[in-house]
């Protein structure tokens, strides 16, 4: 068994919305340099996805939605759906390409084919509602990942860690009303999306962070609000939407992480997964971007996942 999987699509790094959005193609270069530099690329299976298939949308996604934005996908130029959220002419392709790589990596850890499995991926996808993109984001990769899990392999407990710096609001709109999924999600707040600090569920945990709150404030939020629900939750698969723009050193927000502290989460859930589901565990990049930062933090959670 290959312990970790490295998946990605080839058009993800042709989306792209402009020269100055800071969710850019460069982000994934700087990933894959630092994981060469690094010396981990010989610890990683490199796996290409599929492109996700309308089932794979339609479960977490209104039909609308998925017909909008196939319709709304340019043959050339660049789209806006919202001042920040743009499509080009690969757009489509490289979310396709990021929800199937999240859903193969569901089928690898599931069927033993891997130990756990990193995407590395962009457009990212957790702002993505059931009816409407926002926020860098088009269809929820996390999302259809956790639904995949249920749908195919009869899951009935699913956890969903999100600690990228905003709110994983349409990982949150989907789940809602499903109880076989437990999401926690910790956020600078206030700050985009506005949402989930006034989130009432049993099944949704939302920790929001104030500006300036650095690992150590990060740490103690994990450790005494996550942890704990997540061991009583027991659950047979973890995800985790890896976003990395709560680091010190990223342009859009104001938290305080390093890479250490994205070391130590990853080992709080790789531990989780081995504590209930055997290690099965499947991580899908979000934001993050400072582009070196990004990279660094990136292989530092590879480094624990592929337990180098
Ligand atoms: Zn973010």
């Amino acid at each position: 068994m290959v312990h970790t999987a490295f998946i990605t699509h080839n058009d993800c790094v042709k989306h792209d919305m402009g020269e100055f959005h800071p969710e850019s193609p460069a982000r994934l270069g700087a990933i894959n340099d630092r994981l060469i530099a690094g010396g981990l690329m010989p610890y990683l299976q490199h796996v290409e996805a599929s492109p996700a298939l309308r089932q794979h949308l339609e479960r977490v996604h209104s039909a609308t939605h998925v017909e909008n934005l196939f319709a709304a996908a340019p043959k050339r130029g660049i789209v806006h759906l919202d001042p920040d959220t743009a499509m080009n002419p690969y757009t489509l392709s490289a979310a396709l390409g990021a929800v199937g790589a999240a859903v193969l990596g569901v089928d690898l850890v599931m069927q033993g084919k891997a130990q756990n499995a990193f995407c590395g991926v962009r457009p990212p996808g957790h702002h993505a509602e059931r009816d409407r993109p926002m926020g860098f984001c088009f269809f929820n990769t996390i999302a259809a990942a956790a639904a995949h899990a249920i749908e195919r392999y009869g899951l009935e407990r699913v956890a969903i860690l999100d600690f990228d710096v905003h709110h994983g609001n349409g990982t949150e709109n989907i789940f809602k009303n499903e109880p076989r999924v437990l999401f926690c999600s910790t956020f600078q707040h206030p700050f985009y999306p506005y949402q989930g600090a006034d989130t009432v569920s049993d099944h949704i945990i939302n920790i929001p962070l104030r500006a300036g709150t650095d690992g150590s404030g990060f740490r103690e939020a994990i450790s005494t609000r996550c942890i704990p629900a997540f061991d009583a939750f027991a659950p047979q698969l973890i995800l985790i939407s890896a976003g990395f723009d709560a680091h010190r050193e990223d342009p859009l927000a104001h938290l305080r992480l390093v890479e250490a502290d994205y070391a130590w989460v990853t080992q709080q859930m790789m531990a989780l997964a081995q504590r209930h589901c055997g290690g099965a565990l499947v991580s899908t990049l979000e934001g993050g971007y400072n582009t070196d930062a990004l990279g660094r933090s990136v292989t530092e959670h590879l480094r624990v996942l592929a337990e180098i």
